[in-house]
């Protein structure tokens, strides 16, 4: 792995029973920057994504080559080999991911506040009451106004797009080096996406982490990326730093889908 790289996926390999999804993948995240992933629906965008999580094994996919290193304090490690209970410790801390629709991963049945108190006691190991102020600061990072108020609120009383920031909040919980967010702001209004959008970008200035941004819209490549990778069918058509892309797409893939843009 080069230096600059934290996460590096080589010739990755996924399929779901005889049909494979992910073929001879490769791209590389460098450290603090935005890499968009960029294709058709069914190109592979979220299966890859869900591979580097290790979590397509639980919808009875699986790797079948390829490595995912990621760089760990000092060490490379190579997400692909590890054990579920090594891997464990990866998610949340090391990597965490957002989805296109925050409802399902909000359980319905308990406040804001008490599920962002939950990680924070569980994984980070404060007190409940630090766990509080912490979730607190983390609503106000995302800019949701009134954070305390929230804390009692229960997801229901949301709205879309609130919801999808106190799913930022919730993967900020724990630190991640490394964001992944799938088509965060697919479900969202326009007005709402614009908001989201800058909410991630600045959270990665602050914070100084990477993320993997993946979308099937041009128009929000150009406005969050520094690299770009176009998928389609399973592989990568072709990767390059972003203005590259828009000036000089080196495939006719890649011309279709800009010229898609308004
Ligand atoms: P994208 O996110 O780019 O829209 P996906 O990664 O979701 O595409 O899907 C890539 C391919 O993998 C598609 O052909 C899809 O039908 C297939 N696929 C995704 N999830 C599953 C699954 N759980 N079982 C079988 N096939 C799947
Ligand atoms: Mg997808």
């Amino acid at each position: 792995m080069n230096p600059s790289e934290l996460l590096s996926v080589q010739s990755l390999n996924v399929s779901f029973g005889a049909s494979t999804v992910v073929e001879e993948l490769c791209f590389s995240v460098e450290q603090g920057k935005t890499l968009a992933i960029v294709g058709e629906s069914g190109s592979g965008k979220s299966v890859t994504s869900l591979a580097i999580m290790r979590l397509v094994e639980h919808m009875n996919g699986s790797i079948n080559s390829g490595k995912i290193l990621y760089r760990h304090g000092e060490k490379e490690i190579d997400l692909a080999a590890l054990d579920d209970k090594a891997m464990r410790k990866v998610r949340g801390k090391e990597i965490a991911m957002i989805f296109q629709e925050p409802m399902t991963s909000l359980n319905p049945v308990f406040a804001i506040g008490d599920q962002i108190v939950e990680i924070l006691t569980l994984h980070e190991g404060l007190s409940r009451s630090a766990a509080r102020k912490e979730a607190q600061r983390l609503l106000d990072l995302v800019r949701l106004p009134d954070a305390k108020e929230l804390l009692d609120r229960y997801p229901h009383q949301l709205s879309g797009g609130m919801r999808q920031r106190v799913m930022i909040a919730m993967a900020l919980a724990c630190r991640p080096k490394l964001l992944i967010a799938d088509e965060p702001t697919t479900a969202l209004d326009v007005t709402i996406q614009a908001q989201i959008l800058s909410i991630i970008a600045d959270l990665q200035r602050e914070l100084g982490m990477a993320v993997v941004f993946i979308t099937h819209d041009m128009g929000v490549v150009a406005e969050v990326a520094d690299d770009v990778v176009v998928m389609n069918k399973g592989k990568k058509v072709e990767q390059a730093p972003v203005a590259d892309l828009f000036a000089n797409p080196q495939k006719a893939y890649t011309r279709a889908l800009l010229s898609a843009v308004p």
